[in-house]
């Protein structure tokens, strides 16, 4: 089996439920049975993650380490010298994941990297734009909108049941609250106005 690195930068984008976790490991599984040596990296904000694990919404399973930020991909990157990183959650990341991308994907090597596009406001989130522009490939993945079944690409927030609205507070997924988060299409996502 050939163990060349290949430069390539992956991007999966798509809203909440959309299955961008169960694609990351579904990808990363594959290169480990290609040969390949496979890093799953999370950020410290994303508390779904297990210690010494990742586990979709599906149930599906995969070792990964948590760093604080884009610096720590690049230690673990450098200490563990992985074929295949996986990077999940990149909308949580700060501005740097994408130097840090671009430089371990020229090392070379392959990124696979998931996050939410949009937020639950509907703008853009983080890095992920910038991300998806300099992707070599992009797979954008969609979710069942859960009011009428239609192809849900935005993430809806609700706080107390009921629609958030675009000023209030960011990242707020794990914790606080009763915030909850859901998948819609375009015709459902409500955004009230301030
Ligand atoms: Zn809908």
């Amino acid at each position: 089996m050939s163990s060349a690195r290949v430069p390539w930068l992956h991007v999966i984008a798509g809203c909440m439920s959309s299955g961008k976790t169960a694609e990351v490991v579904r990808l990363l599984t594959r290169a480990e049975i290609a040969g390949r040596r496979v890093l799953l990296l999370t950020p410290a904000t994303d508390t779904r993650v297990a210690p010494g694990e990742i586990v979709s919404r599906t149930g599906t399973r995969f070792p990964s380490v948590v760093v604080r930020d884009s610096r720590g991909v690049l230690d673990e990157v450098t200490t563990r010298d992985p074929d295949v990183v996986g990077i999940e959650e990149a909308q949580f990341f700060d501005a740097d994941l994408v130097g840090a991308l671009e430089s371990l994907v020229a090392a070379p090597r392959t990124a696979i990297v998931s996050g939410l596009d949009l937020d639950f406001a509907g703008r853009p989130f983080g890095v992920v734009p910038e991300l998806l522009a300099r992707a070599d490939e992009v797979t954008k993945l969609t979710a069942i909108c859960v009011k009428c079944g239609g192809e849900g690409t935005r993430t809806q927030r609700l706080r107390d049941g009921r629609p958030a609205r675009a000023n209030d507070p960011l990242i707020v997924i794990g914790g606080m609250g009763d915030d909850t988060y859901e998948a819609r299409c375009r015709a459902c996502h409500e955004v009230p106005e301030a």
